[in-house]
């Protein structure tokens, strides 16, 4: 394995989607792996680049034949990251972003004990409540569900390497691009 795998997790809302999509564009040799979910896909979101959508029979398949490197029930659905495709682009010597929630993140780091884990931690629980009623995308129900997640995952980031507060997208950005180009040098690579 050449590459190196780095871990983005933190509550929905947070703003690591954003990060992560800014991060590709600024970094060269960096590939987000596309996770798999039983989720449904929301308005706009296409098979195979936001996510891979697949029903409980193809995701049982996957687990059975341990074609996922890890996999975690998140908000009711169940997503995994596709063991083939990581490994596959880490042995091409590019670095790989997961954003996957904080019980996959430990799983990875057991199994990849190299690989780094950042936690992107939003300025507070009340502006974390804004952004989700902002995107819209969930309301009533769904959304406290996500909060009572979000009060959950917080109590992972001390097991994380890194914590990043996504007050500002810029800073924020800022931050995370280091923290890579900071390893890469530690790598010998800089
Ligand atoms: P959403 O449904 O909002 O796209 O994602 C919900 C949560 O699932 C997010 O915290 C996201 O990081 C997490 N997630 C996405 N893909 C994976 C994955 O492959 N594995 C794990 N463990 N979590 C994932």
């Amino acid at each position: 394995m050449k590459g190196t795998l780095f871990i983005v997790s933190g509550p929905s809302g947070a703003g690591k989607g954003t990060l992560v999509s800014k991060l590709v564009q600024d970094l060269d040799g960096l590939s987000v792996s596309v996770s798999a979910t039983t989720r449904k896909p929301r308005p706009g979101e296409r098979d195979g680049i936001e996510y891979h959508f697949m029903s409980d029979v193809q995701f049982d398949a996957l687990v059975e034949e341990n074609g996922f490197l890890e996999w975690a029930q998140v908000h009711g659905q169940r997503y995994g990251t596709l063991a083939d495709d990581v490994t596959r682009v880490l042995a091409s010597g590019r670095d790989v972003i997961l954003e996957i929630d904080v019980q996959g993140g430990l799983q990875v780091k057991e199994r990849y004990p190299d690989s780094v884990l950042v936690f992107i931690e939003p300025p507070s629980l009340d502006v974390l409540r804004q952004r989700l009623q902002g995107r819209g995308t969930e309301s009533g129900e769904a959304l406290e569900r996500r909060l009572e997640t979000a009060r959950v995952e917080l109590t992972y980031k001390e097991r994380y390497n890194a914590v990043i507060i996504n007050d500002s997208l810029a800073a924020a950005a800022a931050e995370l691009t280091n923290l890579i180009v900071r390893h890469r040098s530690e790598r010998g690579e800089a």
